[in-house]
């Protein structure tokens, strides 16, 4: 009994001592835990340091420079090597760049601006030499003022006087600067579809590829809600770039324009471009609608069919009593619609396509309504309607008798001069339409819901 009591006493005094021991390691490896964590620290201080040195050694300021700590990139545990600065350097250049631009642009608004000027009369003597259809859908003065060269030219040396000769010079290289940009929006958008799980495959054989189809429909989201741009194809998305800060009262900001104008992976400040699922797969429905086969059917063939469609998700419920549930859409507006109004649950798009009769009246509608969009054509083989574009007859009657085209193609000989006003218009109701045209009354013009 006692040899058991003296045995409990020494495993007692050894478990004692084992936990002392015990805690006394724990101690230890927590303050060699914050020791190793404070030498981190110290040396990821030490690399930021430096890479502010080589910065600042390019000419930026503190005020500048400062905005890359956010960033991974400029926060790392190593050397700063040439090999490391050469690999960092321009994937946070572009960050610090905005920053000055945006500064740059309200304390030195006067002598920024006329530069920019100088930089656009130099871009519009170049697009004088395009051809009329590249020319309008060329890049917007935004993107040009993004691009390094011209940002250089614009942003730097602000106590030097810019002369044109340099900006000439530097416009030799449009032709490259432009293709590169295309280039790089196409790897962007292709990256969006397969980052949204979207199928790239089949490829129809043309040089756009998937992103020609009408199924590939990509979003522009800036912070306003509302302020969202629905685009479908390559195409629409270029010709959204190219017009839309000419009609926008919410432009796209600086940092959107630079990341445009970088490599595909820089973020772009407020704005988001993404492709959407649900807006393609309204597209699909609509195309299923009317007969067309989604993997080749292109945003164009929809527009030449110009149906209406009526959202029979709408039709069945009362999300809004102030608003009539049988909104005529044009197929652009319905996919907007579907992406803005039906975003909840997993519920599939049921659209109809209204019959020959429907599709009359609610067209007369519309039309009452001022929603003739026939004046906005242009020849592409001259500029004689630059800035006075026609009917579409009109210019083929053009093309025919001053070019001898006996066939013109709609983007070969001639083309769309505001394509963006495919998305506006009035969207009228089907009940109210028919109402109206029996009454002969005034059809009453609703708000469109999308676009
Ligand atoms: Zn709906
Ligand atoms: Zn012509």
């Amino acid at each position: 009994m006692e040899a058991l009591e003296q045995f409990k006493n020494e495993r007692i005094e050894y478990v004692h001592a084992v936990v002392e021991h015990a805690e006394k390691c724990t101690r230890w490896l927590s303050d060699f835990e914050t020791y190793v964590d404070n030498a981190r620290q110290e040396r990821v201080e030490q690399y930021y340091t430096r890479i502010v040195w080589r910065f600042r050694e390019l000419g930026y300021e503190d005020q500048d420079i400062h905005v890359m700590r956010s960033r991974p990139e400029s926060m790392r545990d190593r050397d700063v090597t040439e090999r490391v600065w050469k690999r960092t350097r321009p994937v946070l250049q572009p960050y610090i760049d905005i920053a000055r631009c945006k500064r740059l642009d309200k304390s030195e608004a006067t002598i920024i601006e006329s530069r920019k000027a100088l930089v656009n009369r130099v871009y519009d003597k170049y697009k004088r030499t395009l051809r009329p259809m590249e020319s309008v859908y060329g890049p917007p003065y935004e993107l040009i003022h993004a691009i390094p060269a011209f940002r250089s030219l614009i942003y730097t040396s602000l106590d030097v006087p810019l002369q044109e000769a340099a900006c000439d010079e530097t416009a030799q290289r449009l032709p490259e600067y432009i293709a590169a940009f295309k280039d790089r929006l196409k790897r962007r958008l292709t990256r969006c579809m397969l980052g949204a799980g979207a199928s790239t495959t089949p490829r129809p054989t043309d040089s756009e590829g998937r992103l020609g189809l009408a199924i590939s429909v990509f979003v522009l989201k800036t912070m306003n809600k509302w302020h969202n741009h629905v685009c479908f194809g390559l195409k629409d998305v270029a010709v959204h770039l190219a017009t839309y800060p000419h009609v926008s009262p919410y432009p796209y900001d600086t940092a959107f324009w630079v990341a445009m104008s970088e490599s595909e992976g820089m973020e772009s400040g407020d704005t988001i471009l993404y492709h959407s699922r649900p807006g393609s797969t309204v597209v699909e429905c609509l195309l299923s609608k009317v007969g067309l086969d989604p993997n080749i059917a292109r945003p164009e063939d929809l527009d030449r069919l110009d149906r209406r469609f009526l959202c029979e998700r709408c039709s069945y419920s009362n999300w809004s009593p102030r608003m009539p549930l049988d909104l005529a859409y044009t197929w652009r507006n319905a996919a907007t619609h579907g992406i803005r109004i039906h975003t909840q649950g997993n519920e599939r798009p049921a659209w109809r396509v209204l019959d020959g009769e429907e599709h009359i009246v609610v067209r007369r509608a519309e039309q009452f309504n001022g929603q003739n969009r026939d004046q906005l054509w242009s020849c592409n083989h001259c500029p004689v309607h630059r800035g006075y574009p026609r009917s579409r007859q009109a210019i083929l009657r053009h093309a025919r008798s001053d070019h001898h085209i006996a066939e013109p193609q709609e983007d070969i000989d001639f083309f769309d001069t505001y394509p963006e006003a495919r998305y506006g218009g009035s969207t009228v109701s089907l009940s109210q339409s028919f109402a109206d045209a029996a009454n002969a009354m005034p059809v009453c013009i609703l708000p469109a819901l999308a676009g």
